[in-house]
């Protein structure tokens, strides 16, 4: 049975464009690029040629990309740099109760070290009130961090007009851009960014590496220490490959935005038109228009989202209830939760992402298979059964 993959938010397959161009770098090109000699030189030729890729994706400066080793990383670096080297000028970060959990865990440890943290609420859609974030604004505050898209409902925030208030009251702007990067436009000046995260293995790069955008100027404590790496701003001997991995992810990424963003977006109609004439009791969640190209989030009246899942895979198709991190816990979905979704249709949340080698006949098929499933589960649901 030849799998369907419609979980690209989770992690995507790595290029096979990608995985030629890591290669050398394990074997003839392993030098270590802290090295003064030519297979040191030359490896360190091929970080910075990453580096400007990835800087001419988002409108930076080459300098000011940080190499990490994810998004995750990314997250944390931002908000605990940003923490400790701006104690004298305050201790308040704001930020929304629908970030992914590598800042909303930042902020929770944060708060054990005695800073103040605003959580914004979000609107139906997971929106965020630029207004909230402005009138959230006290002399203490140091950082804002709203993310770009959403990973579980794929809701794009007002990014631009958030920059404005944080560029207005002298704050630095952070974004978790990990869902967005190479996937829709990102410029860090016209959003009015200090900060950003991105991760390569959501764009078609490899696990394990990914960036921190740090604004030239802006006042950051270093989060690993032991070397001279990245300007010392991280130290530890580079992902060679991996980086170079994640340039040419970028690369292709940028020579593919535009027409990716047609083909998926209507793909992605396509999918939730199909899914809401053939189920009934089915509900869209996130933003209808302001959303991500590949994301299509849905509530399933009482259909347990994991049961979904199960079925689905046991037809070789691929699909997620939400987060990946989070999956293993049967919590329902603080995103979904914080969007005011009740607990119940919070856990009959199935979510879709599509991806480069997402075709119609794929979706065809997920609009075939999925109905029966759900009237399959409906049949012998306990949650239904109680409402009869
Ligand atoms: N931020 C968001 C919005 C994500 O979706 C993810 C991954 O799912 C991360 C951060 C973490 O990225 P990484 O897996 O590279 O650590």
């Amino acid at each position: 049975m030849k799998r369907v993959y419609l979980d690209c938010a989770a992690t995507t397959p790595t290029h096979p464009e990608v995985v030629k161009a890591m290669l050398p770098y394990f074997t003839e090109a392993f030098g270590n690029p802290s090295s003064i000699y030519s297979y040191g030189q030359e490896a360190k030729g091929a970080i910075e040629e990453a580096r400007v890729k990835v800087a001419d994706l988002i409108g930076a400066r080459d300098e000011e990309i940080v190499f990490t080793s994810g998004g995750t990383e990314a997250d944390n670096f931002a908000l605990m740099g940003v923490a400790f080297a701006n104690e004298s000028r305050g201790n308040h970060i704001i930020t929304s109760s629908i970030e992914h959990h590598a800042v909303m865990e930042t902020c929770e440890f944060l708060e054990t070290r005695g800073l103040r943290i605003t959580y914004l609420p979000v609107d139906e859609y997971g929106l965020v009130n630029p207004d909230d974030v402005k009138r959230a604004i006290t002399d203490k505050t140091i950082l804002i961090s709203i993310m770009h898209a959403n990973n579980e409902m794929g809701t794009i925030e007002p990014i631009t007009e958030i920059g404005k208030v944080a560029r207005e009251a002298g704050v630095y702007f952070h974004t978790d851009a990990v869902q967005t990067v190479g996937h829709i436009p990102v410029d860090v000046n016209e959003l009015g960014i200090d900060l950003l995260s991105m991760s390569a293995h959501k764009l078609c790069g490899p696990k394990g590496v990914g960036a921190l955008y740090v604004r030239k100027g802006t006042k950051l404590t270093p989060f690993m220490h032991g070397g001279e790496q990245e300007r010392r701003r991280r130290a530890s001997t580079e992902n060679v490959p991996g980086i170079v991995g994640f340039g040419k992810a970028v690369e292709l990424a940028q020579q593919e935005m535009g027409g990716e963003v047609e083909r998926l977006t209507c793909l992605r109609d396509n999918l939730i038109k199909g899914l809401l004439e053939r189920i009934d009791h089915i509900h869209l969640n996130g933003h209808p228009l302001k959303k991500l190209p590949n994301n299509v989030n849905v509530s399933v009246d009482y259909v347990e989202g994991e049961s979904m899942v199960l079925n689905l895979d046991l037809e070789g198709i691929c699909a997620s209830t939400g987060s990946a991190c989070s999956s293993s816990s049967l919590e329902p979905s603080h995103v979904l939760l914080a969007m005011g979704l009740p607990p119940e249709q919070a856990h009959c949340s199935l979510r879709f992402t599509l991806g480069k080698w997402t075709t119609e006949e794929e979706i065809e098929r997920v609009l075939d298979i999925l109905p029966r499933i759900v009237a399959k589960l409906r049949a012998m649901s306990p949650l239904l059964k109680s409402r009869k």
